[in-house]
């Protein structure tokens, strides 16, 4: 990867601000497993609502290396206490209620959580494995976040969910990083000319002299007529024009022609045509 590096990970206010509240877990391996998905996802802040079995040794064992976020969770005994300084809270549920609650997909939560993290604590809340949340905790949310799953079977494991939100969350956190231009990581790198590629792209002019030298090698070894030219020339441009070629594939190809023609006119061996191919590419 030619990535730049990103900032500094963890010392962001919208990071601190961020907190994940599990109510109620009552497997510690799944707490284990929000820890990773949390610190994959470059947060740290979790609170533990009554977790049936914390700590223990299967939610380190299951966090895999994010055990500082497991050592600095916070254990309390009711969701008020989680959020009561929060300046919005979002509860997370795979199912409609009975009195529909304003509802939002995962990246408009990410949106809202960071228009508010600058004003205060941002609380992000998941359920019990075998319930959910209940109506009570729910109605206690300003926003619910619905992760659109398959209707037919909408519960997603929990820490899959949190992973979801916040995948969602660092997707919108990159995308406001480097002046508003958005992180390196979020631009796709395809082709020369794409920050990161390895070697620039070649000039016209060097693209156009691979092409004269195709040309005339497809005539010398009578594959290519030039009084019967049948589109071969503009397919093969096409298709070349589509790969973008870089200056060095410009002149590995220039080396493929320049063997090809020695060893067709029997004026070098193919020994030669590789030492041609290794000078013109710069390669040993
Ligand atoms: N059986 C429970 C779901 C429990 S899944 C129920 O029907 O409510 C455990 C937790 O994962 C949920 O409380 C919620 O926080 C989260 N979760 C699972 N699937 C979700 C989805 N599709 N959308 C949002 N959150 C989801």
């Amino acid at each position: 990867m030619h990535k730049p590096a990103l900032p500094q990970e963890g010392n962001d206010t919208f990071q601190d601000q961020i907190r994940i509240v599990l109510v109620e877990t009552s497997h510690s391996g799944n707490i284990g497993a929000v820890a990773r998905a949390m610190k994959n996802m470059g947060l740290g802040n979790l609170w533990l609502v009554n977790p049936t079995s914390f700590p223990d040794e299967t939610s380190y064992a299951r966090s895999s290396g994010a055990s500082d976020v497991l050592d600095n969770a916070r254990v309390v005994s009711s969701l008020d206490e989680a959020i009561t300084d929060c300046v919005l809270v979002m509860g997370t549920s795979a199912r409609g209620r009975k009195v529909p609650w304003p509802v939002i997909a995962p990246p408009d939560a990410a949106r809202k959580a960071s228009e508010h993290a600058p004003a205060g604590p941002v609380a992000l809340v998941f359920g019990r494995e075998n319930h959910g949340l209940s109506n009570e905790e729910l109605q206690r949310c300003h926003f619910h976040i619905h992760i659109p799953s398959n209707p037919e079977y909408s519960s997603l494991n929990l820490a899959m969910a949190v992973q979801v939100v916040c995948y969602e969350l660092r997707m919108n956190y990159l995308r406001g990083l480097e002046g508003g231009e958005g992180s390196p990581y979020l631009k796709a790198m395809t082709a020369p000319g794409d920050a990161g590629w390895d070697v620039p792209p070649a000039p016209v002019n060097d693209v156009e002299g691979f092409f004269s030298h195709l040309e005339q090698v497809l005539v010398d070894i009578d594959f290519h007529r030039r009084e019967n030219p049948r589109q071969l020339m503009t397919r093969l441009r096409r298709l070349f024009q589509r790969a973008r070629l870089d200056q060095m594939e410009i002149n590995i190809l220039r080396g493929i022609l320049t063997a090809v023609q020695k060893s067709s006119t029997g004026k070098a061996s193919l020994e030669n045509a590789s030492e041609a191919d290794e000078a013109a590419t710069g390669q040993e």
